[in-house]
Formats: structure tokens, sequence, C-alpha cells
């Protein structure tokens, strides 16, 4: 068999690497052995894992390889090996959300989106780092360790899905799940220049997937390319009848589309520019790119019109009362009888089971979680629900309205994605507001339940990655991929190549050894 450099295989994309193995020019064991090689050598200036699963990962790929030798019909990705967020359960290797609650905590189940992996035969790379409980925008508040950018080590990979962000921007791995409850996928793709979607709320089962805020979280997919989330969020996506909220219709056509996207003909195509999360506030590096790429769809043959959502400056707002409310109920679980840690009052305090759960909680949940869990249950108590809670939630309607009004108008909404590109570590940790205004563009998608990507679109004048924000209607989670996959390309086309080729990547060449069968 022939020998490939681990360079060149792991920068492929996805789907390149998916037509690798189809034509028998490389195993999934070697695909996936590369892969841990690339760790090994960048884990420790980038940090993306909480755990390395590097023997399971082989196992599942030479399983992958012998389905397919035995003629088994796979999906496109199967031997592709894949990342997968700390917030989703997998049997069998440890699960913590980043937490120090759930510290040594070993799931007994897969949840679906991972037996779903299993099935199409990708071997999982291991866990990645995020925020706690994936609450935050950089993922500093990890209770392990920080996450750092593969652009610049001194700055954040954006949270609260740094990790997988990271694993995937580094070339540890060619995929990664991530979590988005108000941009844990979007913000983080900006940050570190890869794709990110967060599907329809109900495309992708939950069962599974750690809650943070119910009515909030999605699961979705982290690439590279557009085709290669596409490829992805088919084999993820789906009814499931263990997720009470899952959409029982069959998902549309993502693949299709995507491919489609790649003709870069948007004639006949509205896209709406939406007037109130772009320009002022936004870094003007980030507003430059954004203006470009519009120019690009509209050359395409899109038509851009501006678009008012009037209530969509009172997204964070309402989030930031409805997110924990939700976050204040899920995490009561956390309470040292079920999972994880548990911490005895010392001698001398009544041992009562009061004061091991205030104990536990004590010594397992980090700030910025106490911090929501107060704020949830103070918002929730009797006196002052509806005061804060109920209007949230009018609110929330209202900006369901404001999408559902911009869709009668637009096929789909733009934004930037993130005002700003990465920032320093330490710089925003300290300020809960500051770091709260990283999702001002992404959590409208979460509130009004419709499915966002961000693609992309460059770097800023200080060499950092920008991103580029789509939104469509509900349920037509395709009706995005088109135009992400047409700009995409005609962006590549404007850099001469995609921005991977501005990386420097050190790790990979010590990495950069021959791997053979
Ligand atoms: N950064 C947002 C927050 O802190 C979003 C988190 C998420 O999507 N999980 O809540």
């Amino acid at each position: 068999m022939a020998s490939a450099s681990t360079n060149d295989l792991v920068k492929l994309s996805a789907a390149d690497m998916a037509e690798k193995l189809k034509a028998g020019e490389v195993s999934s064991k070697e695909l996936t052995q590369a892969h841990l090689n690339v760790i090994d050598s960048a884990e420790p200036s980038i940090q993306a894992f909480l755990k390395v699963a590097g023997d399971t990962a082989l196992e599942q790929a030479e399983d992958s390889d012998k389905r397919r030798a035995a003629g088994e019909k796979l999906p496109e990705l199967a031997g592709v090996p894949i990342a997968v967020k700390d917030m989703i359960v997998t049997k069998g290797i440890e699960t913590t959300a980043a937490s120090k609650i759930l510290e040594g905590w070993v799931p007994p189940y897969d949840a679906t989106v991972v037996s779903k992996l299993k099935k199409a035969g990708m071997p999982i790379l291991g866990k990645t780092n995020l925020d706690e409980f994936a609450q935050g925008s950089s993922t500093e508040h990890s209770a392990y360790h920080p996450t750092n950018n593969p652009w610049d080590t001194d700055r954040v990979p954006g949270g609260s899905g740094g990790g997988s962000a990271a694993a995937v921007a580094s070339f540890e791995a060619p995929l990664a799940l991530g979590t988005d409850t108000g941009g844990s996928i979007r913000q983080p793709g900006a940050l570190t220049g890869t794709v990110g979607v967060k599907p329809t709320y109900g495309g992708v089962s939950r069962f599974g997937a750690i809650a943070m805020a119910s009515s909030l979280d999605q699961i979705g997919p982290v690439s590279r390319t557009v085709l290669d989330s596409a490829l992805l969020h088919e084999i993820i996506g789906g009814y499931d009848e263990r997720d009470s909220t899952s959409i029982p219709e069959q998902l549309p056509a993502i693949v299709k589309a995507a491919r489609e996207g790649t003709k870069r003909d948007l004639k006949g195509m509205k896209i709406g520019v939406v007037k109130e999360i772009s320009g002022e506030g936004f870094q003007p590096g980030v507003q430059a790119r954004f203006d470009e790429s519009l120019k690009l769809l509209e050359e395409m043959g899109a038509q851009i019109v501006d678009v008012s959502a009037p209530h969509f400056p009172y997204s964070l707002g309402a989030y930031y009362i409805i997110m924990p409310s939700e976050v204040s109920s899920n995490l009561a679980r956390y309470d040292g009888m079920r999972y994880g840690l548990r911490v005895m009052p010392p001698a001398g305090v009544a041992q009562t089971a009061a004061n091991m759960m205030a104990y536990t909680r004590e010594a397992g949940f980090g700030d910025e979680v106490k911090r929501r869990i107060i704020l949830g249950t103070y918002a929730l108590s009797a006196g002052y629900y509806d005061a804060w809670y109920g209007s949230a939630q009018k609110v929330r309607t209202l900006i369901i309205r404001d999408f559902a009004a911009a869709f009668e108008k637009v096929d789909v909404l733009v934004s930037p994605t993130s005002p700003t590109t990465a920032f320093k570590f330490g710089e925003q940790i300290n300020d809960p507001l500051t770091m709260y205004l990283n999702d001002v563009a992404t959590i409208p998608a979460n509130l009004g339940g419709v499915p966002a990507m961000s693609i992309p679109a460059g770097l800023s004048d200080d060499g950092l990655p920008v991103g580029f924000q789509f939104f469509a209607p509900q349920k037509r989670d395709d009706v995005m991929y088109k135009p992400a996959a047409a700009l995409e390309a005609a962006l590549n086309d404007k850099w001469k190549a995609p921005i991977w080729s501005e990386l420097k990547t050190p790790w990979l060449d010590s990495a950069n050894q021959t791997v053979e069968e």
C-alpha cells in the first residue's frame, strides 16, 4: 500500500478523505493513526482535548475497514475520524462537561448522535474541551485547562466549543461535534476560521447531550468546509423517538444543496442583511470582510436587501433570563447523589443530605456556573417570575415573529458571526457582561429555533479569521447551505486559496511521519 505523509492526509477535507478511503488509497486505521499523531504533537500547544481515546478510535477504525472490505453499504464519511465535545455523552469514555462535578463520570450509554457516528463507521478520537457546562464564549471557564487558538496561541478559540473548533482548525481532527445554545458552535467557528452549524431546533437529536438550556440547545457539525458540515449534518440529523422535541419529518436535502452551491449560481436568491446585527459595534476588519462577502454573493446573482428585525436588540437580554432559568433547573440534578463528585461536610458540621449537596456544589461548580444558577433561581422565584421570566418569553415570541416576517421577504438572512476576532486570554474573563456581548449576533437563532451557520470570510487586518453568518427558515437548513457553499468557493478564489494556507502549523512539522499499512 502506498504511503502518504501525515501532513498531506490531515490537511484534506473530510470529503476528500472519504474519496481516498473509497478508492482504497488509505485505510481508516491509517487515517485515524495520522490524526492521533497530530494530536500527540499539537496538544502541548493547543490543548483542545480533555480526553484522547486513541485505543478505542483505532479499534473503531479497524472495524470500519472490515465493514468496507465486507462490502457493507456505508455512508460517505465512513472511516473518517471525528472529535466530540465533552458536552455529549459517550459510553465508556469519561464525560465531564469540563466540570469538576462530573469528574470521573463514565456514561453507561451513548448519545443518539454518537450511536449514529458509530453506525456510520466514524472513529471517535476523543472528547474536546469547553467552558464548564457550555457556559462561556472563550473556553476559559473550563475547570481543567484553557484551549489555545491555533491562529495565535495567546488568544482564545471562542466558546463554549473552543476545543472542537481548535481541534478542527489545527488538523487534529477533520470534523467535530459541538453544541450551540447561544452561539457555542458558530462563535468559536468565527474565531478559528472553521465552519460551524447550528441546525434547526429539533433537527438533530438532543438525547445524550448534557442539558444546559433545553429550549435552546442544539448539537451540530464543525468542519473546515461547507460540504463536510453538510455530510456530517445528514449523518447526525433526523427523527429520534428518545427526544420529545425531535422533528418527525425527513431532513431536507442538505448535501445536495451544498453541492448545488459550488456551481456559484445564486440567481433568484434574496439575501437580507440584518440591520440590527451588523455595522455599529463590529470591529472594522470584521465589517470589511462581511461587506466584501456581500459583494461576492451579489456577483453570483443574489439580490442583497436590507432587512430590519426590530426586536433583535433585545435578544441578549431575553437570553440571559431564559437561559439561566433553564440552567438553574437542569443543573439541580448535580447533587452529589447520582453523578460524579460527592463532598461530605467536614467534622463538626451536621452530616445531612442538604449539607452534603451544598458542599458538593460549592466544590464542584465554577464561578460562572454558580452565577447563572443564582440568576436563574432569582428570575424564576415566585415574586419575580412574571417580571423577568414572563417578560423574556414575550420578547422571545417577538423575535420568532421578526424571523417569520423577514423570511416572507428573503430566502436567507446574513450578519457577521461575532463582533470581533479572537481576543487575548484574561481580557474578558473578569467582566461577564463584556463576555456575554460576543453572542449578540448568534443568540437570535437559538431564541427563534431557526438554523444558522458561520463560515470563514477571510482574515482581518490583525491576521485573524472572521466569520460570516447565514440564517435560514425553520426546517429549511438546506436553504443556507447553498449560498454558504457558493460564498466559500468565491472566497477561496478571491484569496487564491482557503484561509488554511495562511495558518502556521509548527506542530504538524514534528508530526510529519510517514504512515504505512
Ligand atoms: N456564549 C453563550 C453563553 O455563554 C453561548 C453558550 C452556548 O451556546 N452553549 O451562554
